[in-house]
């Protein structure tokens, strides 16, 4: 290899986590990323990259272009932070009250500067480009969707697409993959169940929303259970009931919402059928009706094998053994997925904990923080799969 990735991104240490630390005493949530996107577009910029900003709201895009021709390699890194106070005690925790980077999103924007930074400083070495994608809110899954409406995917098209998330649920110094799907796409539901009201002494005068909806949350339980095959991968919670005013009176209607996860759609569409099929029935058989309504919010994450294979010689190229690679799977959310739907992409896992130093809390939690040595790991291990792509052979 022409290029020491882990001698560069080592150099570049301090300047992440300060980078990072200033990203994360300053979180921004969807949409109102105007400081981060700032600091990204005037740093991309400054390194000599074609910027384009406002794209998808406050979406920044930078592209560097090589010295010769070739394949245009797309990085997304996200940008936005969640709505929640964090409740660490470090010298670099958020300023703003209400708002935190509780998911490392900080880390992933320090990260692509770093590599915007360290492939400006080769460019004779760049056959085609490497089109950076900055990107606002994908804690509420549209910062994607908007971008791309924006054309984010266009002049030029990518060949391909990479992204990674620090993890906490993998050690420091290991890398999470899996060369299929790797993160589950979400799907939401949300079922009103119509009956009639009355006194709780006299039920035989009232419709019961309320024992329809324990009839038909139990009966979503056989979806999962009987409806998917024991391979497939599905996750489906009813996550509120929400119905009732006092002890003594039955109420008019029940409301039930929940969350579905899947990874190919397939098992959507059977989710999607099998849940109007029980709650419409269900209700009809307890004498209520049903009101449902279910959104599918993205597409899953998948993996495709011939990138992932190319990535996981890269990482070995640069010192990850077999061994250091985990199977790593989760049935949370990523709106990546969208930028790797028609794009043969590779999204990866770069273990951030580090449970000596407490530093292990799960994402989107208060306490949320990582162990700061995974940024120039993963600059470099980012860094080299881009390589693979776009840097010339020697
Ligand atoms: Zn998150
Ligand atoms: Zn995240």
């Amino acid at each position: 290899m022409t290029i020491d990735f882990r001698a560069i991104a080592e150099a570049m240490r301090e300047e992440l986590v300060a980078r990072r630390r200033d990203f994360h005493q300053h979180p921004e949530t969807a949409f109102e990323e105007v400081r981060t996107a700032g600091i990204v577009a005037k740093e991309l910029q400054q390194l000599g990259l074609e910027v384009q900003t406002g794209v998808g709201k406050t979406g920044v895009i930078g592209i560097l272009d090589g010295d010769k021709e070739g394949p245009t390699v797309l990085v997304r890194a996200d940008m936005d932070a969640l709505p929640v106070t964090e409740a660490n005690e470090t010298d670099y925790v958020s300023q703003t009250a209400g708002k935190m980077h509780a998911c490392g999103h900080d880390g992933h924007t320090a990260v692509a500067l770093g590599v915007a930074k360290l492939f400006s400083q080769h460019r004779d070495k760049l056959k085609g480009r490497i089109k950076f994608v900055f990107q606002p809110a994908e804690e509420i899954g549209a910062g994607a969707k908007a971008m791309i409406a924006d054309g984010a995917l266009q002049n030029p098209k990518p060949d391909v697409s990479l992204g990674l998330h620090l993890w906490n649920s993998v050690p420091l110094g290991k890398v999470g993959i899996a060369d299929g799907p790797i993160m589950a796409a979400p799907s939401i539901f949300e079922i009103t169940i119509h009956g009639k009201g009355g006194h709780g002494a006299m039920p035989d005068e009232t419709i019961d929303p309320l024992v329809c909806a324990a009839q038909m949350v139990m009966a979503f339980q056989t979806i999962a259970s009987r409806n998917a095959s024991p391979f497939d991968q599905l996750a489906l919670s009813v996550t509120q009931i929400i119905t009732g005013t006092a002890k003594n009176i039955i109420p008019d209607s029940a409301y039930l919402s929940g969350t579905f996860r899947w990874f190919t759609p397939q098992i959507r569409d059977m989710v999607d059928k099998r849940m109007r099929e029980i709650a419409e029935h269900t209700a009809a058989a307890m004498g209520c009706t049903a009101d449902i309504q279910i959104a599918h919010q993205a597409n899953p994450v998948v993996n495709h094998p011939e990138v992932s294979g190319i990535v996981r010689g890269a990482f070995k190229k640069i010192g990850i053994d077999e061994a250091d690679m985990l199977h790593e799977r989760t049935t949370a959310a990523e709106d990546v997925g969208e930028f790797m739907t028609d794009i043969p992409g590779m999204f990866f896992f770069v273990g951030s904990a580090n449970e000596e130093r407490g530093l292990n809390y799960p994402h989107h939690h208060p306490r949320f923080d990582f162990d700061e040595d995974a940024l120039p790991l993963s600059v470099a291990l980012l860094s080299a799969a881009i390589a693979e792509y776009v840097v010339e052979d020697e």
